[in-house]
C-alpha cells in the first residue's frame, strides 16, 4: 500500500517545484494516507501515489514533465470525486484531502493547502459514500491497562476460563449519526461484539493481542499509543460527559475512539452531534456469537439464496427504520416485558390495515433525520437539507394522528414530536426550492429578514430601471434597433447598430466594439449597475449569514431531533414486522419467560404438546419459505432441556429445520411475530450454532480444528437457557472418533448444560441414546421411493431414522442404475458384516419409505457368510472399509459417481483375483 509522501518525491525534495514541494510536506504529515491534492478542478496524486490512485480508480495516468524532470500524475475530477473516493475507501485506504485554503486570486505565489478532511472506510460521513440502510462503523478496541505490559498476553477464545484474562474495552461510533456506545469485557466477548457491530474500520490499543481482535473482517487502524493513555482519553471522553460512569478499559476504548473520529473531521471540538457515549451490557440481549450470525444467515448468505433473513422481514420505509430493525435483530431483546411490548405493538398494526398503511405511506416521506442532525451539526448542511428536515416534520403530526388512540402505540406516540417551532423556523427561512448552493443566494424567504429585504428591494428597482431602459433610450435617441444587455465580463450595456452609429447622443460612453454594433453605457446605467451588483453581492453574503445562523439554531436543537429520529425508527421497524405478520402469516408468540410457568392460558389451546419449552404448530423457514415450490411446515416441540437427535437422508431438511427453529426464537426475541400456527417461544439467553461446516472451507485453520472450537464454545458457555443447533458435528474426522465426540458431547449437553438442543447427525449409533437418556428425543425425515425414485417429504417424524440414504442420494443425482444397484448391495453387506450381492430394490409400484428399501435390500441368508462370489474375505474387508470411510456429507454427485466407480472397479478386480487360482 502507497501512502504519505512517494519515496522518490522525499529523496529529492530540494529540486522540486514549488508546489511538488508542498505536496510532499502535506503528504509526509499523513502518512498513513493517499494524499490529494487539489490542483484546479482536479484532486491529484503524484509519483507512487498516482500510479495507486490510477490503479484503483482506473484513471490514466498523466506524464508530466518539469524543470525537474517527469514524473507521474494522476487526477480525480472534483465533480465526480465521490465516485473515486468510494474505489479508494473500498480498498481500504484513508484518504486525507488538501484543498486551497486560500483565495487563488488573493494569494501572491503559491496558493496555500491544507489537509480539510481525511477519509477513512469507518468514519465517512459523505452522503455520497455510505449505504443508507446501515451503520457505517469504526470500533476499538482497547485494554485498560492502556501502556504496553499487556501486550505479551496470549488471549485468545480458547483461554478464556484464564483468571488472568485482562479486560477490553469496545467501543463504536457511527460519525455520520453520532451514535457512540461502549462496553467491556473478556476476548470471547469481545470477538462476539466485534461480529455483531461488524466495523468497517478498528482501532487497536496497544495493550491487544492481535488473536482478540482476529474476527474482525475489516481494516485495521494503527493510532498513536499515546491517544491510550487513560489520562489522554479521559480528557478526550469528558467533552462528551462524565468519564467517570465508565470502566478503566471501556474510557480509554470510547476515549481513543472519539480522539480519532474528531481527528477524521478536522474538527479541533467535540462532535456536536454525539450526543451521548452509551453503555451497555451484551449480557442483556440475546447472544449471537459471529458463529451463529453466520450459521442463521441473518445479515449475510454464504450458500447461494442470497437472501438473508434480514432481507425477507425488511419491510421498513426510511433509513431510520431500516437501520433500527438490523439493530433489534442484531441484538434481540431478553426481557420478557420489553419483547411483549414489541409485540403488543406488532399487534396492534398487524390489526389495523389502514393505520399501518398511513404511516407507512407517511414515513416514505420521512428523510435520514440521523444523518441529516449529523450534517446540521458539522456545519455540512445545505439550505436543501433544511427543507429535508421540514418535509419530515411536516409528515409527522401524520403519523401521530393515524396512530391515534391505539393503546399499544401511545408511547411511542407521546415521543414524536413534530418539533413545530423547529419546522415553523425553517418554513419562514428557507424557500421551498432552494439551490445546492449556500453561498450564492436564492436560499431566504422574502419576508424573513427586513434589512434582506431592503436590499433586495434596491436590487429590484435598479432592475426594474434597467429593463425600462431599452424602451426609453429608443424613445430618446430615436434608434429603434437599440438594444440593452448584459454580460458577465462586462456587465449592462447599451447596444447600437453600425448603420445607426451617426444617432448615439454625447451621453454615451463606448465600453466595446463588436463586428457590426458598438456598446455603449451612460454615467446613470453605471450608477444603477454598480449599486444592483452591490445590493446583490451584499444580499448573497447576508443571506449565507442568515442561513449560517439557522443552520446553529437548528444545531442546537439536536437532542429533540435525535429523539424524534429514534421515534420515527421505531415506527417504521414496528410497522414494518406487522406487515410482514401480515403479509407472510406469521402469528405472534407466546412468551414463556420461566421455566416453570406458561403464560395466561389464552393460547392454550394451540399448543403442541403439553410440556412447557418450545413449541411451534406448523413452523416454516421464513426464507427458504420465500424461494420453495412448496414448503412443509413442520411442528417443534421442546420441553426445556430436550435434546433432539434428527437424523434422516441427507437433502431432506435437517438442517433448515434446526435454523427454522432458532430464526422463530430470534424473531420472537427480536419482537417480530414467527412463521408459524402457533408459538410458544421460552426466552433464550444465547443461540448457539454449528452449522455446516462441512459446506465452509474458507478460512484459514482446518474445519475440523473450527468445528471443534465451536464445540468448546458451547459446551463452556451454554446454559439451561440457551438453545444449541449442531449439525453433523464431529464430521472432519474419522468415524470412530467423530462418533465418540459426537456421544460425548450429547451426554455432557444433556447431563451437565441442560440447554435445549437440536442435533442433526449421521451416526445412527448415538439415536440408541433416547432409551439411556431422560431427555434425549430421536426424530427423523423421511423420504419415499417410488417406481425407484426417491423423494423427500421434508417432513419431521417421531423415532429415528433407520440409514442415512447415501446411496438413494446418489441415485437421485443420476448414478448409473448398475452403480447404485452394487452399491445397495454392498450397503447391506456392511451393515450384515457379511452377505451376498443383493439385487436391485425391485422397482415395484408400491411406496414404500426408504427403511423398507435398505431393508429388502438385505440378502436373508447372507449371516455368516463373509465372502462374495468368488472374492476373498480380506478383499471383501478392504471395499467395505473403503465404503465406510466415505465422507458422503462432503462428497459431491459427481465425486460419489467416481467413488462408487473406483469401488467397482475394486471388487471386479478382486473378483478376477479370486477367480485365479
Ligand atoms: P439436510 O440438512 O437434511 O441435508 P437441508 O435442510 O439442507 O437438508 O434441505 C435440503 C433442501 O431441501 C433445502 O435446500 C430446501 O430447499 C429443501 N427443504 C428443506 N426443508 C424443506 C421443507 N420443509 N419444505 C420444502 N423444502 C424443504
Ligand atoms: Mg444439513
Amino acid at each position: 500500500m502507497v501512502t504519505g509522501a512517494p519515496a522518490t518525491m522525499l529523496d529529492r525534495r530540494e529540486e522540486l517545484t514549488p508546489m511538488l514541494a508542498q505536496y510532499v510536506d502535506v503528504a509526509r504529515q499523513y502518512d498513513d494516507a493517499i494524499v490529494l491534492f487539489r490542483v484546479g478542478d482536479f484532486y491529484k496524486a503524484f509519483c507512487e501515489a498516482a500510479e495507486e490512485v490510477a490503479r484503483v480508480c482506473e484513471l490514466t495516468r498523466i506524464e508530466r514533465e518539469d524543470s525537474t524532470g517527469t514524473y507521474t500524475a494522476c487526477g480525480i475530477p472534483v465533480d465526480n470525486a465521490p465516485k473515486y473516493l468510494k474505489r479508494l475507501l473500498d480498498a481500504e485506504y484513508r484518504v486525507a484531502v488538501a484543498d486551497q485554503v486560500e483565495d487563488p486570486e488573493a494569494a501572491s505565489g503559491l496558493v496555500d493547502r491544507a489537509v480539510t478532511q481525511v477519509l477513512t472506510p469507518g468514519t465517512v460521513v459523505e452522503e455520497e459514500l455510505l449505504a443508507a440502510g446501515s451503520n457505517t462503523y469504526v470500533a476499538c478496541v482497547a485494554s485498560d491497562a492502556g501502556g504496553t505490559e499487556a501486550s505479551t498476553r496470549t488471549g485468545s477464545g480458547a483461554t478464556r476460563e484464564d483468571d488472568t484474562d485482562p479486560t477490553y474495552g469496545v467501543a463504536h461510533v457511527d460519525v455520520s449519526t453520532g451514535e457512540c456506545a461502549v462496553t467491556a469485557g473478556d476476548p470471547a466477548a469481545v470477538d462476539e461484539e466485534l461480529s455483531r457491530i461488524g466495523p468497517a474500520e478498528l482501532l487497536c490499543g496497544p495493550g491487544v493481542d492481535r488473536a482478540v481482535v482476529a474476527g474482525a473482517d475489516c481494516m485495521v487502524t494503527e493510532r498513536d499509543a499515546d491517544e491510550f493513555a487513560p489520562e489522554a482519553a479521559r480528557a478526550v471522553l469528558d467533552r462528551y460527559g462524565d468519564s467517570e460512569r465508565f470502566d478503566a478499559a471501556e474510557r480509554v476504548a470510547a476515549g481513543a475512539l472519539l480522539s480519532y473520529a474528531e481527528y477524521t473531521q478536522g474538527d479541533d471540538g467535540p462532535l456536536a452531534y454525539v450526543r451521548r457515549v452509551r453503555r451497555y451490557d451484551p449480557r442483556r440481549s440475546l447472544r449471537l456469537d459471529a458463529t451463529a450470525l453466520r450459521g442463521l444467515e441473518l445479515f449475510e448468505n454464504h450458500v447461494g439464496s442470497g437472501r438473508t433473513l434480514f432481507d425477507t422481514i425488511d419491510e421498513t420505509r426510511s433509513a431510520l427504520g431500516r437501520r433500527r430493525l438490523r439493530a433489534w435483530l442484531r441484538r434481540p431483546l431478553v426481557d420478557a416485558d420489553a419483547i411483549r411490548a414489541r409485540h403488543d405493538a406488532v399487534a396492534a398494526f398487524a390489526e389495523r390495515t389502514l393505520v399501518r398503511e398511513d404511516v407507512r405511506e407517511a414515513l416514505s416521506a420521512a428523510y435520514d433525520l440521523e444523518r441529516l442532525a449529523g450534517r446540521i451539526a458539522r456545519g455540512r448542511a445545505n439550505a436543501r437539507d433544511l427543507r429535508s428536515l421540514h418535509d419530515t416534520l411536516v409528515a409527522v403530526p401524520e403519523i401521530r394522528e393515524a396512530i391515534s388512540g391505539v393503546g399499544a402505540l401511545a408511547g411511542v406516540r407521546g415521543e414524536l414530536d413534530a418539533l413545530d417551532d423547529l419546522r415553523g423556523l425553517i418554513d419562514d427561512a428557507v424557500v421551498e426550492e432552494p439551490p445546492q448552493e449556500i453561498t450564492e443566494g436564492g436560499v431566504i424567504r422574502a419576508g424573513y429578514d427586513d434589512e434582506l429585504d431592503e436590499i433586495r428591494t434596491t436590487a429590484r428597482e435598479g432592475r426594474e430601471w434597467i429593463a425600462d431602459l431599452q424602451a426609453s433610450e429608443r424613445e430618446r435617441t430615436d434608434i429603434d434597433t437599440l438594444e440593452v444587455g448584459y454580460t458577465q465580463v462586462h456587465g449592462y450595456y447599451i447596444e447600437v447598430t453600425n448603420g445607426q452609429l451617426e444617432k448615439v447622443p454625447d451621453d454615451y460612453t463606448r465600453r466595446q466594439t463588436l463586428k457590426n454594433s458598438e456598446r455603449f453605457y451612460t454615467p446613470e446605467l453605471k450608477r444603477r449597475e454598480d449599486e444592483i451588483l452591490g445590493a446583490e453581492e451584499r444580499a448573497d453574503a447576508l443571506e449565507y449569514e442568515l442561513f449560517c445562523d439557522l443552520r446553529d439554531r437548528v444545531a442546537d436543537e439536536s437532542d429533540r431531533i435525535g429523539a424524534l429520529a429514534d421515534a420515527l425508527a421505531r415506527v417504521d421497524a414496528l410497522a414494518a414486522l406487522a406487515t410482514v405478520a401480515v403479509d407472510r402469516d406469521y402469528v405472534r408468540p407466546e412468551l414463556v419467560d420461566d421455566a416453570e410457568t406458561t403464560e395466561g392460558d389464552a393460547g392454550a389451546g394451540d399448543r403442541v404438546g403439553d410440556e412447557v419449552g418450545l413449541g411451534l404448530k406448523r413452523s416454516r423457514h421464513p426464507v427458504v419459505e420465500e424461494t420453495a415450490n412448496e414448503f412443509v411446515p413442520n411442528d417443534a416441540a421442546f420441553p426445556r432441556g430436550t435434546v433432539a437427535l434428527i437424523t434422516g437422508p441427507n437433502m431432506s431438511g435437517k438442517s433448515t429445520y434446526m435454523r427454522q427453529v432458532a430464526l422463530a426464537v430470534v424473531l420472537a426475541q427480536a419482537g417480530s411475530f414467527v412463521p408459524a400456527e402457533s408459538a410458544r417461544i421460552p426466552v433464550v439467553d444465547r443461540v448457539f450454532t454449528r452449522v455446516g461446516a462441512s459446506d465452509d472451507i474458507a478460512g484459514g485453520e482446518s474445519t475440523f480444528m473450527r468445528e471443534m472450537r465451536e464445540l468448546t464454545d458451547v459446551l463452556h458457555d451454554a446454559t439451561g437457557d440457551s438453545l444449541v443447533l449442531l449439525d453433523e458435528v464431529g464430521r472432519g474426522t474419522s468415524t470412530t472418533d467423530g462418533r465418540a465426540i459426537a456421544r460425548a458431547a450429547v451426554e455432557f449437553l444433556h447431563d451437565e448444560t441442560g440447554a435445549t438442543t437440536l442435533f442433526a447427525t449421521h451416526y445412527h449409533e448415538l439415536t440408541d441414546l433416547a432409551s439411556e437418556c431422560e431427555r434425549v428425543v430421536n426424530r427423523h425425515f423421511a423420504a419415499t421411493e417410488r417406481d425407484g425414485e426417491v423423494t423427500f417429504l421434508h417432513r419431521i417424524r417421531e423415532g429415528a431414522a433407520s440409514s442415512s440414504y447415501g446411496v438413494e442420494v446418489a441415485e437421485l443425482a443420476g448414478v448409473p442404475e448398475s452403480v447404485v444397484a452394487r452399491a445397495h448391495g454392498l450397503v447391506a453387506a456392511d451393515r450384515d458384516g457379511a452377505g451376498e450381492s443383493p439385487p436391485t430394490p425391485a422397482g415395484d409400484d408400491a411406496q414404500r419409505t426408504l427403511d423398507e428399501v435398505a431393508t429388502n435390500g438385505r440378502d436373508p441368508d447372507g449371516e455368516g457368510d463373509a465372502e462374495l462370489p468368488g472374492v476373498r474375505g480380506d478383499a471383501v474387508a478392504d471395499l467395505l472399509a473403503a465404503l465406510r470411510d466415505l465422507q458422503l456429507a462432503e462428497t459431491t454427485p459427481l465425486e460419489a459417481l467416481n467413488h462408487l466407480h473406483d469401488l467397482q472397479r475394486r471388487a471386479e478386480d478382486a473378483a478376477d483375483a479370486g477367480e485365479r487360482p
